[in-house]
């Protein structure tokens, strides 16, 4: 896949080769279960710079001395992503933004989808710090990297669906930061699930994990999007 496109972008741009900085949003498994695959990755076009997702690693390549309310930055090669530390859905969580695109990318601190808290107070940090950065910046798209939202506004999928014929778009704007933003300031507590327009806020209890009827519900579902994987008439 990595070589797919890279050796595509090589052909149009006449290029013999390309570095790849390979750095990540957060540490959970689903972002970086690519990690190994590209480790051993052997191709004569492609070097890959390889940043663990640590806070020192993310400090020395994004050069922010007092993490983590400094922001960092990384050149691309005429290309300067800002680096804002987020941590709170992660320990080393990091938003970036790319001045030439206006694109805010927010991991999985904000997408159209449920926005897991784990820990309140900083994610009440981290939102605020991420209306500074915006504020008097233009942001045309906020990218986040999942979707679990529904077009019709206030509904997701169920957990476990597989097949979404009706998603929200992935970008969002930054009224959705804004109001993401107002939502945890005013809610003052944990244990909440509240549902907003394109997104809603999931405050995570201490052992996540899925008990009883939740992870009944859960593997049900899964069970039956597997089994119609290829014939959605029944699920829609
Ligand atoms: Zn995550
Ligand atoms: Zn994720």
């Amino acid at each position: 896949m990595v070589e797919n496109v890279a050796g595509k972008w090589l052909t149009r741009n006449h290029r013999k080769q390309i570095e790849l900085v390979v750095a990540h949003s957060h540490l959970h498994s689903d972002h970086v279960a690519g990690d190994e695959q590209l480790k051993n990755l052997q191709s004569p076009s492609i070097t890959i710079d390889f940043v663990p997702a640590t806070v020192e690693a993310s400090k020395k390549l994004y050069r922010i001395t007092n993490w983590p309310d400094g922001i960092g930055s990384v050149d691309l090669g005429g290309r300067v992503l800002d680096v804002i530390a987020i941590p709170g859905h992660s320990p080393v969580s990091i938003a970036l933004y790319d001045r030439r695109t206006a694109i805010l990318f927010s991991g999985d601190s904000l997408y159209p989808g449920r926005l897991y808290v784990h820990d309140w107070a900083d994610s009440v940090k981290i939102t605020q710090r991420l209306v500074d950065f915006t504020k008097g910046t233009l942001v045309a798209h906020i990218l986040g990297c999942h979707i679990e939202q529904i077009t019709t506004p206030y509904l997701d999928y169920p957990i476990g669906t597989i097949y979404q014929p009706h998603e929200h778009g992935l970008a969002i704007s930054r009224g959705d930061l804004l109001e993401l933003n107002e939502a945890l300031a005013s809610l003052h507590r944990v244990s909440t699930r509240l549902a907003l327009r394109d997104f809603s806020i999931w405050s995570v209890p201490a052992d996540s994990r899925l008990h009883g009827k939740a992870k009944e519900k859960f593997e049900s579902h899964q069970k039956k999007q597997r089994e119609h994987m290829w014939d959605q008439s029944a699920a829609q």
